[in-house]
């Protein structure tokens, strides 16, 4: 059977799409081997294993999630070295306070090109998007440690900046652009909370056009394409979004260059810390360790971050029990500024974060796909 547009993928790009058009009543089903993606909520131990928190910002993400614990980022200490820490609100503060207005002032500046930015890209190509504000278009492509100087707030931007940049994307300021490095810093401005994801009520909205499967090859045929699942089941389709993992749509589509992967290891631990890393919920540590981040959870746990697999956690605590961990290989498309195409062929679409850091540009790239879709539907209608 064909079907109008079969969506392969069902993380946050994949299930915006095709909520998207089911709102607009179009025909389609969405193929994926797991709901939710890099999302990776346990309602079992209330932790997140994948992507940790969203803004308040994230008006289009926000539709899939719901809201969990406030996070204070100011409840955070921020190490140089195991004998060189400081608070958030500490002498430091005051030391780089020019530093830090002028990095307020750019966030301020950024917030207000970002929006709108945000907005075009539901209806408009990303190049296009991109041009149609130099501001931004130049933060693309711009290395975040060169905005940084350009800005002059380089040493405020190595005692805090970096290392909040750094608990969230496990990359540095050379690797990930001006643009990436804004969006994840506006959370340090801008109210933020854990995340709650429930795929069941989630599949349940998309009821039967949803379907476990994983696709191994999409083959054009005339107009159409013609996608194989893994157990040989054939799929049929005019218009196919893929919002598979960048290295996987790399893969299915024989694409040439795309953004490099940070990985990330969380390991959610029991522990009695160290005591240095006792008094706050939030710890954050330069580049130089492999450990991004500690944080509390709720119920007394710990998540620990680490860039590496293999990693010592006696380096931060005096004791733990390991309770879980998960291995994300390839967790966030930060590294380099290489761009994809969103419509590549005609009516074959790419939705997923391999342009832009996080669960909103995701979202907004499968709001994209389903809007071009109905508005080409509804053209071949008139
Ligand atoms: C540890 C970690 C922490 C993060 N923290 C945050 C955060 O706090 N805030 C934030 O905004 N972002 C965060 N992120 C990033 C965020 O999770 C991602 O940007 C976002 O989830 C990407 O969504 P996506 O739909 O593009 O890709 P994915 O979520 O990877 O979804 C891709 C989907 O495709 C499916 N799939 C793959 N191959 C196939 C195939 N061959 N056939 C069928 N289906 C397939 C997968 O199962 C998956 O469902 C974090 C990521 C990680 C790893």
């Amino acid at each position: 059977m064909k079907n109008k547009t079969v969506i392969i993928g069902g993380g946050m790009a994949g299930l915006s799409c095709g909520l998207k058009l089911l709102e607009a009543d179009q025909d389609f089903i969405l193929i994926t081997d797991s709901v939710g993606g890099r999302i990776q909520y346990s309602a079992e131990a209330g932790v997140n294993f994948g992507a940790y928190f969203v803004m308040s910002s994230y008006t289009h993400a926000k539709q899939l999630l719901k809201k969990g614990a406030w996070i204070n980022p100011t409840d955070s200490c921020f190490h140089n070295s195991p004998s060189d820490k400081f608070a958030f609100f500490s002498w430091h503060t005051i030391k780089l306070l020019p530093e830090l207005v002028r990095f307020l002032r750019a966030l301020i500046e950024f917030s207000s090109h970002y929006q709108q930015f945000k907005k075009r890209c539901l209806t408009i190509p990303l190049n296009k998007s991109l041009t149609a504000d130099p501001y931004i278009e130049k933060l693309f492509s711009m290395q975040a440690l060169a905005f940084v100087r350009e800005r002059k707030f380089e040493e405020a931007a190595a005692d805090y900046v970096s290392k909040f940049a750094y608990a969230c994307t496990g990359a540095n300021l050379e690797q990930i652009t001006a643009l990436d490095f804004l969006n994840v810093s506006m959370a340090m401005i801008t109210p933020i909370h854990s995340i709650v994801f429930d795929p069941k009520a989630v599949s349940k909205k998309l009821e039967s056009n949803l379907i476990l499967d994983t696709i191994t090859a999409i083959q054009p045929q005339g107009g159409e394409y013609l996608l194989i699942g893994d157990g040989g089941k054939t799929y049929q389709a005019d218009n196919i979004v893929v919002a598979t993992p960048a290295i996987v749509t790399q893969t299915l589509l024989g694409l040439k260059e795309i953004r490099e992967a940070s990985q990330i290891h969380v390991f959610h631990v029991k522990a009695d810390l160290k005591p240095e890393y006792q008094k706050q919920s939030m710890n954050l540590f330069n580049y130089s360790s492999v450990i991004m981040l500690i944080v509390k959870q709720l119920d007394g746990s710990f998540l620990i971050y680490s860039r590496e697999k293999e990693v010592d956690l006696k380096q931060v605590c005096r004791n733990y029990e390991l309770l879980n961990s998960v291995s994300w290989e390839k967790a966030m498309y930060v590294r380099g500024s290489a761009y994809l195409e969103q419509e590549i062929k005609n009516n074959l679409f790419i939705a997923g974060d391999h342009n832009g850091l996080g669960l909103e540009p995701a979202a907004i790239s499968g709001i994209f796909a389903a809007n071009k879709i109905i508005s080409k539907e509804s053209e071949k209608h008139e």
